[in-house]
């Protein structure tokens, strides 16, 4: 962190503001131009609040020069996070695709397609059981009895499952139950959320909010490591922008700005991007093109009647298609899938 003094700035401030950084542990280097002072902190400044050091009338300004992440960040471990969830490896060469439908209805209806997207290739099951739904008259998910349901479909299937938590109280049930827990964009920002899983060593997909910025996003994620629990994914699936005619914007290029930023896995997910099944695939290329790590695709074997995201899932002839055709991006880029 940098900070630069006003012209004038008298001595004594300049000094008491050294004193208190060093007796934080920080040390100094200081460059005392003709009229201006900069001082150079050298340690760990993510915890330094940036805002406090430009209360003072004599800082002109204080800059950043080191990501406010810190376990996170890529410069603290240059190697790729791979995170076992429940013996899939994500992060390593193997590109791994999570597929089911956006709700969990009924048992028929998750188990028959958590055997058709096993079928089709994928290693992970997804289905959501709490629902967060823009309207509170729409299907709010099956709740616990979803979560018995994807139970009963991995008993099936051998797939690991993955559905979204939406608060703390359900932390223990999703523990015990579920192999990736998943927060959902409208909850990338509930802290108190992320820091009560951030005390489990459960894998957690954290999805990008709706209007998050990179570094937002991975805070997030920083929030979860403080806790110690390492077992991060990040997940993009599209971002708000002024365009309408796409329910999303996948915003690609955050895959490999993650990757140079961050040593945490990502997945996207195409599908609560598009809102389109037609665009899923095209999207899903584009991805695995890009460096993502997996994909989060949603699956249904009855779009037209689903209880939720119907138009913008695949019926699992397409889905199995789709992951035929992924393979050759995959090898291209020198991965597996
Ligand atoms: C979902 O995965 O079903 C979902 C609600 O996603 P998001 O939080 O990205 O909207
Ligand atoms: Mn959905």
């Amino acid at each position: 962190m940098v900070i630069v003094f006003k012209p004038g700035a008298p001595e004594e401030v300049k000094t008491k503001i050294k004193v208190n950084l060093e007796q934080q542990g920080f040390q100094i280097n200081e460059i005392n131009g003709l009229n201006m002072t900069i001082f150079g902190i050298i340690g760990d400044t993510s915890t330094l609040d940036i805002n406090l050091l430009r209360v003072n009338d004599c800082v002109d300004k204080v800059m950043r020069v080191q990501e406010p992440f810190k376990r996170a960040n890529r410069m603290f471990h240059p190697e790729d996070s791979v995170i076992d969830v429940c013996g899939v490896p994500i992060g390593g060469r193997k590109i791994q695709v999570i597929a089911g439908p956006c709700s969990v209805e009924s048992a028929e209806q998750v188990t028959q397609v958590a055997k058709s997207v096993k079928l089709g290739g994928a290693s992970m099951l997804r289905g959501g059981a709490f629902k967060p739904r823009t309207s509170p008259y729409s299907f709010q998910g099956l709740k616990e009895l979803g979560l018995d349901y994807l139970k009963a479909a991995k008993e099936e299937t051998g797939l690991p499952i993955v559905t979204e938590i939406m608060s703390a109280d359900k932390i223990e049930r999703f523990v015990e139950d579920v192999d990736l827990i998943q927060v959902g964009a409208r909850n990338m920002q509930n802290y108190e959320l992320l820091k009560e899983l951030g005390k489990t060593r459960k894998p957690i997909l954290l999805k990008r909010g709706l209007s998050a910025t990179i570094e937002e996003w991975i805070m997030s994620a920083e929030y979860i490591l403080a806790g110690g629990n390492e077992n991060v994914i990040l997940c993009e699936r599209g971002i708000r922008t002024f365009e309408t005619y796409t329910r999303n914007t996948l915003d690609l290029s955050a895959i490999p700005a993650v990757k140079k930023l961050s040593h945490l896995p990502v997945v996207v997910d195409p599908s609560h991007a598009a809102g389109m099944w037609w665009m899923v695939e095209p999207l899903a290329k584009a991805a695995v093109a890009v460096g993502a790590d997996g994909l989060l695709i949603e699956v249904h074997n009855d779009p037209e009647h689903a209880l939720c995201d119907g138009a913008q899932s695949l019926k699992p002839e397409r889905f199995a298609r789709l992951m035929g055709e992924l393979k050759g991006i995959a090898q291209i880029v020198g991965r597996d899938l």
